[in-house]
């Protein structure tokens, strides 16, 4: 992955996902508001960039579409106070976290790992990176969107997170060391749905950019 700050680019290193962070989207699911932000990771592996294909998983049928706001972290930091958390951002950019929502129910309901149902192949689709420029994007107030089809399905704004960008930083910088080429998938809001094959997904942000995919049947 290149993005351009300082003559900088980075390699991802990890991709960590947060779920359940905004109020709306935990009731359409029937969960409970955590008490801190809940932690999953995908591998670097299943990032798709923008325009590529995406051929729906074979191990499930229902895949929803999950938009969010993407994180890329720009040098090493652990335990980094709220109040800096934001300087440790190089860039910013929107992401799918692709789910399959038949197979988390399975596995929520007997406990198990969510793997199966966030990481598999291809279930990271993730836009170009934009320097990140406190006077250009505020991540205190960002409306990003998801449409499937032209169809809106998803609107957000990180202003409703549970857990703000500040403090999740702050919790994964106290649960892993952070890494330059770091990525965080910040959660999503309400309207979760699904895609098919045929479908044209596109996610949008006016202070970062619209990025879209196609979805095909396996063979
Ligand atoms: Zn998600």
């Amino acid at each position: 992955m290149r993005i351009l700050k300082d003559q900088q680019s980075f390699v991802p290193a990890r991709i960590f996902c947060i779920g359940k962070n905004y109020d709306e989207h935990i009731k359409e699911l029937g969960g409970e508001t955590p008490a801190e932000p809940v932690v999953f990771m995908k591998p670097v592996s299943s990032i798709v960039s923008p325009g590529e294909t995406v051929v729906l998983p074979r191990h499930g049928r229902l895949l929803h579409h999950e938009v969010e706001v993407a994180l890329l972290i720009g040098q090493e930091g652990q335990d980094i106070p709220e109040s800096n958390a934001l300087s440790f951002i190089a860039a910013v950019t929107l992401g799918l976290d692709l789910t399959l929502r038949d197979v988390q129910a399975r596995l929520k309901k007997s406990g198990l790992p969510w793997e199966l149902s966030k990481s598999f192949e291809q279930s990271a689709p993730l836009g170009e990176f934009k320097v990140y420029d406190p006077k250009t994007i505020d991540l205190k107030n960002l409306s990003f969107t998801c449409r499937v089809n032209g169809e809106l399905r998803q609107q957000g704004n990180t202003k409703d997170m549970l857990f703000p960008i500040t403090s999740l930083i702050h919790n994964l910088s106290q649960w892993w060391v952070l890494q330059p080429g770091d990525i965080i998938f910040t959660g999503t809001p309400a309207g979760v749905g699904p895609l098919v094959a045929g479908d044209r997904v596109e996610i949008e942000s006016s202070q970062v950019g619209s990025f879209s995919w196609n979805l095909a049947q396996h063979s």
